[in-house]
């Protein structure tokens, strides 16, 4: 199991208080639940200093695809590597919204990451219109195929299923939605890697200490990617101790 915290636009470099009682924390997690937090990218020098030797590890929010160059306010994931960061996302929704970020643009981050050393955590996942036209699962198909290069590694890739509409907002799928689409993803990920790949498919979207091991628990979840609560060092850690509790329960 992965949890990943995804910080956004939240944190300040002058104040790790946070992330600190995170990595004291994060030893009472099972090793077979990798913890990952993505603070903002003026965090990241520190935050990989904080988590020295801690089984916590570090990641960015967002990479540029070229190596260097004329891209203003850009990062290459070079420079995330140099940090010592080893995850980043891309494709998130906010991006894809907020920045224009096509399934082609997306594709050519993912491979830049892997470029890097990083392993890339891709984001998919269908609007509320779009799962109300009952097209969640050819949008999350679609996005898979233009986000996703041949030439991908996948020993360094993570695919997040976040739909639009249950980031941020207090509502998640039914557990029979998140198994359809969570086997859709599965199915396409064997059918282009082969089954022992073992890429792992993440849940997001109000992912909560109160919500984390129904959700866990659904066939072919294999980790989260957590917004809002991952902004408090005891509530990840309890969405941890979740993943913990679900892989106990399976084992
Ligand atoms: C996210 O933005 O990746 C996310 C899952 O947010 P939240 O957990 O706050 O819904």
């Amino acid at each position: 199991m992965l949890i990943a915290g995804n910080w956004k636009m939240n944190g300040d470099p002058r104040d790790l208080s946070e992330f600190t009682r995170m990595v004291a924390r994060a030893p009472e997690v099972r090793s077979a639940v990798a913890l990952v937090v993505c603070p903002p990218a003026v965090m990241l020098q520190k935050s990989v200093e904080r988590a020295t030797v801690s089984p916590l590890t570090v990641g960015a929010q967002d990479c540029h695809f070229a190596a260097s160059g004329a891209h203003t306010g850009d990062l290459s994931a070079e420079m995330i590597a140099s940090c010592g960061a080893e995850y980043v996302i891309v494709g998130h929704s906010e991006r894809r919204t907020d920045h224009g970020e096509t399934d082609e643009i997306v594709s050519r981050k993912a491979l830049a990451a892997q470029r890097a050393g990083l392993t890339a955590i891709v984001c998919i996942g269908e609007t509320e219109a779009q799962r109300d036209a009952g097209e969640a699962d050819q949008v999350v198909t679609s996005q898979l195929n233009g986000s996703i290069a041949d030439a991908v590694d996948p020993g360094r890739l993570v695919i997040a299923y976040e739909p639009v509409w249950a980031i941020g907002t207090g509502r998640t799928p039914s557990t029979a939605d998140v198994a359809a689409i969570h086997g859709s993803i599965r199915r396409w990920l064997d059918d282009r890697f082969g089954t022992v790949a073992g890429v792992p498919v993440l849940y997001g979207g109000s992912v909560k200490p109160g919500n984390a091991h129904e959700l866990l628990a659904v066939e072919n979840v294999d980790g989260a990617l957590v917004g809002g609560a991952s902004l408090k060092a005891d509530d990840f850690i309890a969405i941890a101790l979740a993943a913990t509790a679900v892989l106990e329960a399976r084992a």
